[in-house]
């Protein structure tokens, strides 16, 4: 870790205490109406995004093409990428269904939202009518229109079309396609190969430049988190939630997830964890695992001693499809809902949670708030899982996401940090599977 690294970790970290304080003591909790208010919160955002956002997501899709094709073609033989595909896939499966897991049993044990108070309950769910309605998901909604757009985005029709609306699932998959056909002609795909490396190296460096941002973005994201909702919001009524969603987040990143690196690894964890820490604060200050990916990849490959390849391929995939704090989220926050309702769930009922929130996890898109469309999924299908057990069996109001939009965005940070370290720990056990050149695979063992 050279000089270099310390200072910027230091301004990460200054960037993100003077945001928690800025944002409570300066933006919320001052004197004026709630609309100048809001307007100079937003301010701040609008800030965050321009600096250090926008440049981020500008990257992401080149970098997703390069990554995923450098991956392939350095690795070469369909028979051992079909092995490190599939790893990689189990891994990912595991992890989140630990997770969810988790936070079902969190959320039967502790009861977060038992006795909710009725009249919070009918106003925040009249704001929640609102953006119920306006995320629902396309593709005909329920189960199986989740699995159809999965589908869909993993077959493109058009790849130009996939990556001007930046689905990188779409990406990914045409890369893989694509690399596969350069590895089965050899010699002659080489001068586009070397092209698309060297396109590669060029983007690392760029992504290398906009780390120097982060302080000020994690900042000017962290005010405006805070000043939106201010502290104290969190030792309200849905105070209990907040602790067992973070509660659970904890005990995945730091229990579950380090035994698996230790297991098949026999490094650290929590000195990996320390090298990923770029990563895992722009995860914290932007909520979006897309849009730290640039990061995590230059932090992965070039601090935290995993292989190039491994990187290139397993990360973009994580980024995408494996996110276990929103898993773990997603299990707590629906049980939540229900019990703030009054609804007693059973066995199948949590079953059924299990199942659609993994599949809503892998759906959700890593852009902040991703998992509030695929929450309502959730709650239609355990709805449908109470209407068969019986005649007149209550229903969850869709618009019961209400309840926990307040405190999402804090959430959300939280969680997308725990996405993103879910991903990372895939990448390093993968690394083991296809390490780059004899020191660099030294270098990793470290
Ligand atoms: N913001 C999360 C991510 O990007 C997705 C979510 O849970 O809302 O990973």
């Amino acid at each position: 870790m050279g000089k270099k690294t310390n200072l910027l970790t230091f301004l990460i970290f200054l960037g993100l205490v003077l945001g928690v304080v800025v944002g409570h003591y300066f933006l919320w909790d001052v004197d004026a109406s709630l609309e100048v208010r809001e307007q100079s919160v937003a301010a701040w955002k609008t800030m965050g995004d321009l600096v250090f956002v926008r440049p981020l997501q500008l990257l992401i899709i080149p970098l997703v093409f390069t990554s995923v094709l450098t991956g392939i073609t350095s690795i070469g033989d369909p028979k051992r990428l079909g092995l490190l595909g599939g790893a990689t896939i189990i891994f990912y499966v595991v992890t989140m269904v630990l997770a969810v897991v988790l936070g079902v049993s969190l959320g039967a044990l502790f009861q977060p939202g038992a006795g909710f108070p009725e009249e919070l309950r009918a106003s925040m769910s009249a704001a929640g009518a609102e953006v119920a309605k306006s995320v629902a998901p396309a593709e005909g909604g329920g189960l199986s229109g989740a699995w159809l757009s999965i589908l869909h985005q993993m077959i493109p029709r058009n790849f130009f079309q996939a990556a001007v609306n930046g689905q990188a699932l779409s990406i990914i998959t045409a890369t893989i396609f694509l690399g596969i056909g350069i590895v089965s002609i050899g010699e002659k795909a080489e001068p586009f190969t070397k092209a698309v490396e060297s396109l590669h190296e060029v983007l690392m460096t760029l992504v290398q430049w906009v780390i120097w941002v982060m302080p000020l973005g994690v900042f000017l994201l962290v005010a405006w988190a805070v000043g939106k909702i201010g502290l104290s919001t969190l030792a309200e009524a849905v105070a209990t939630y907040v602790a067992v969603v973070i509660g659970g987040l904890g005990f995945h990143m730091f229990v579950t997830l380090p035994i698996a690196l230790l297991i098949f690894t026999r490094i650290n964890p929590y000195r990996y964890m320390w090298r990923m820490r770029a990563a895992l604060l722009t995860a914290f200050g932007t909520s979006s695992s897309m849009a730290t990916l640039p990061v995590t990849i230059e932090t992965a490959s070039e601090e935290a001693g995993c292989s190039k390849r491994a990187a290139g391929l397993v990360l973009p995939l994580g980024a995408t499809v494996n996110m276990d704090g929103t898993a773990l989220y997603q299990g707590i926050a629906v049980i939540f809902l229900f019990q703030a309702f009054g609804i007693d769930l059973s066995f199948t009922e949590y079953l059924a949670i299990v199942l659609t929130a993994t599949l809503a996890a892998v759906g959700a898109a890593g852009v902040p708030g991703g998992s509030i469309a695929t929450i309502l999924i959730i709650i239609a299908a355990v709805n449908s899982t109470l209407a068969v057990s019986g005649e007149g069996a209550p229903q969850l109001p869709l618009a019961a996401i209400g309840l926990i939009l307040p405190v999402d965005r804090f959430l959300d940070m939280c969680r997308t940090m725990v996405n993103v370290w879910g991903d990372s720990v895939g990448a390093r056990i993968i690394t083991r599977l296809a390490p780059d050149e004899e020191e660099e695979r030294e270098a990793a063992y470290a």
